[in-house]
């Protein structure tokens, strides 16, 4: 598949309804077009935006009072235990209004959209021959890399006491943030680290872990274990087929590490 096929696809691949193996096609030119990402990040905002901006404007101040009501009704269920929310989910536009004003209720059980964002990143590397731009198993060499191309420090953390081997790293998007991107492997298993400006990053509740000092978001997502956590100006997150202790243990370093470092401009 080349981009021009890609483009007029995008919006069915987006939708799910292209059959298979175009939707593997699909998969595979975005796997390595930068170019193509962005117009699939982009036509999937665009989707985001036009499902929360009109039904938004649309809701009439009364029917959105109404909405609320039972939300608020929903939400007291839920805290006594009772599984009744679904009951006031029946009316389709009620629904779309609820999501709209980005009421929770859903999101607290759906990760947030970035954690998937991410998985799909983890998978896509992971399907390519040399998904590393730069290949070292120097730290302070994928570090040194990174200066320069991204607008803030790379903390390069060391996994081998846990027998994870440093692969190397790549520029990577998410949204419109610049991510740097480490890669690591233990045995035949990636393991993904991404760090990138934390702006407006919202981690929904539920799904939370301690490890030390450290606080961190824990999912499973498409059978992949993600732990996501800010920490000073930046958001990190890890992504593996790895089970969720030892990508816990993981953060902890990576939580250490960036903890011992002075601030920037400090
Ligand atoms: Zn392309």
């Amino acid at each position: 598949m080349n981009c021009q096929e890609l483009r007029a696809c995008l919006g069915a691949h987006l939708d799910g309804e292209l059959e298979l193996s175009l939707s593997l096609a699909a998969d595979e030119h975005l796997a390595f077009c930068m170019a193509c990402q962005w117009a699939y990040a982009r036509e999937r905002e665009l989707r985001t935006l036009l499902r929360t901006r009109v039904p938004r404007e649309g809701a009439p101040a009364a029917l959105r009072e109404r909405i609320q009501g039972a939300l608020r009704r929903a939400e007291g269920a839920e805290r006594r235990g009772a599984a009744r929310r679904w009951a006031y989910w029946a009316v389709p536009a009620a629904a779309l209004v609820v999501l709209a004003l980005g009421l929770g209720v859903w999101q607290r059980s759906a990760p947030p959209p970035v954690v998937a964002e991410l998985v799909a990143k983890h998978v896509m590397y992971s399907r390519l021959d040399a998904p590393a731009e730069i290949v070292s198993a120097s730290q302070e060499t994928v570090a040194g890399w990174f200066k320069g191309r991204v607008r803030f420090d790379v903390a390069v953390p060391d996994f081998s006491p846990s027998g994870i081997r440093l692969v190397g790293g790549r520029l990577a998007e998410l949204s419109d943030r610049q991510v740097a991107y480490l890669l690591y492997e233990k045995g035949r298993n990636l393991i993904s680290l991404f760090a990138f400006p934390s702006q407006g990053l919202a981690l929904t509740s539920g799904g939370w872990a301690r490890v030390g000092d450290g606080r961190f978001y824990v999912a499973k997502v498409n059978g992949a274990e993600v732990v996501v956590w800010n920490q000073g100006p930046l958001a990190y997150a890890l992504v593996s087929s790895l089970d969720r202790e030892a990508l816990l243990e993981c953060a902890d370093t990576v939580w250490r590490l960036v903890g011992s470092r002075p601030l920037p401009g400090a």
